[in-house]
């Protein structure tokens, strides 16, 4: 018999798990603490684009939504370095011109929600979840006026991101362990927009990164010109974000750092001045599911730092994993939830650790020489 399944979240993930269920027979309601993004202009939430790699795209088969996104996702077929010398250098990502896509993270949600949603599974917006009283699996949620309503899920997933509420409700459990890290950088959105004649200022098949050692400045293309840049930057010491004060400090900043970006960047200092300084974090928790009642997925069970550009992409293959745990155990939830953390687990805590590691190459070792030389040698 088909059960019926409550997830938190209508995320990327949260929105793809729903899909997959109805795809499987399972009712589906899933409660989101935002109004509905495809009526009210909310903003993208954390960077406007995301790198999408093969695992994503395998997921995004599952649910019947990957010609759609291929349409508008821009393949980067490597990093093109900015050095601090002025000089430039194009990195391939693979011999057989293999490519990571640059895809809009609004957009993608939006296509997710919409095919959960005709594919028979409900979105109750403006809920936001509270706790979760985990033996009963009795879900305590909020709307917008603070009005409070309780709801007993037969088969909870907690796809509610970093600050899941299901995960911060396992975390007072017994013999639940839990940890948060969070780094000394965070990050700044920033923009360059399209040319004049609303073709790309720079190349548009790359990743663009400027390394400069203990910072640095990443650019994804979006299909309409422009270029969403974001700043990895500490927040204290100097520079970083608590020595950044004044405009005329930002200017000199730039000017000294990025001076082949900023006359791209028609706005860099008001939108440095203006745009949210956001922080950066990695979490791990054991166990991720509790009996067969309720399990996290994605950022809930394994946020980690954006440098792999592997978090959504990881989150996506949970769900197929899950898909396929589906196909093979039916409906013995005990069964899948055990499987599914056991093989889950172990990859999560690596990508995490990878992602960790990817920082220093990003901002500091893709710039080395002998880096530079490798990948020159690579190439012949
Ligand atoms: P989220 O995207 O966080 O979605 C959670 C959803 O749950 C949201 O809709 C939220 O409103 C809702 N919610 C939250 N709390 C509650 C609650 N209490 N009750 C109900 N609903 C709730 N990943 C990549 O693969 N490639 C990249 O290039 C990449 N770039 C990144 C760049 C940056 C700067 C950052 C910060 C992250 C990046 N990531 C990238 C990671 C990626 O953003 C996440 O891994 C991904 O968004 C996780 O999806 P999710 O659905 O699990 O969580």
């Amino acid at each position: 018999m088909p059960r019926s399944v409550t997830i938190l979240g209508a995320g990327l993930v949260g929105s793809l798990l729903a899909i997959i269920l109805r795809k499987k027979g399972y009712n589906v309601t899933i409660y989101e603490r935002r109004p509905d993004m495809r009526k009210e202009n909310i903003g993208a939430g954390r960077s406007i684009n995301l790198a999408m790699s093969t695992r994503g795209w395998h997921a995004l088969e599952l649910a019947g939504l990957k010609e759609e996104m291929e349409k508008i996702a821009i393949p980067m077929n490597g990093r093109y370095l900015h050095q601090a010398d002025g000089t430039a250098a194009f990195q391939q990502y693979g011999k057989n011109n293999e490519a990571i896509y640059s895809v809009s993270r609004g957009e993608l949600n939006k296509k997710l929600m919409t095919l959960a949603e005709e594919n028979g599974a409900t979105i109750v917006f403006n809920q936001r979840c509270l706790k979760v009283d985990v033996p009963t699996n009795t879900v305590h949620l909020q709307d917008e006026n603070g009005k409070e309503q309780t709801v007993v899920a037969d088969l909870l997933f907690g796809a509610d991101g970093a600050f899941s509420g299901l995960r911060a409700s396992y975390t007072h459990m017994d013999r639940v362990n839990a940890a948060h890290h969070y780094i000394e950088h965070g990050y700044k959105e920033l923009n360059i927009p399209a040319a004049k004649d609303g073709g790309f200022q720079m190349e548009k098949h790359a990743l663009h990164i400027w390394p400069r050692k203990n910072f640095m400045l990443i650019a994804l293309p979006n299909i309409d010109g422009s270029f969403t840049c974001t700043l990895f930057f500490p927040f204290e010491g100097n520079p970083s974000f608590q020595s950044l004060k004044t405009e005329a400090e930002v200017k000199a900043f730039f000017e000294k750092e990025f001076p082949d970006a900023i006359g791209m960047m028609p706005t860099f200092i008001e939108d440095f001045m203006n745009n949210p300084t956001s922080s950066l974090i990695t979490t791990h928790i054991s166990p991720w599911h509790y009996q067969d009642k309720s399990a996290l997925i994605g950022d809930a069970a394994h946020a980690i730092v954006p440098f792999y550009g592997q978090g959504m992409n990881a989150g996506f293959e949970d769900c197929s994993v899950l898909s396929a745990l589906l196909d093979e155990y039916g409906d013995d939830w005990k069964t899948i939830l055990d499987v599914y953390e056991k093989k889950r687990k172990p990859n999560g805590d690596a990508v995490a650790q990878l992602a960790l590691q990817n920082f220093i190459e990003m901002r500091d070792k893709v710039a080395e020489p002998a880096f530079l030389e490798r990948k020159k040698i690579e190439k012949e």
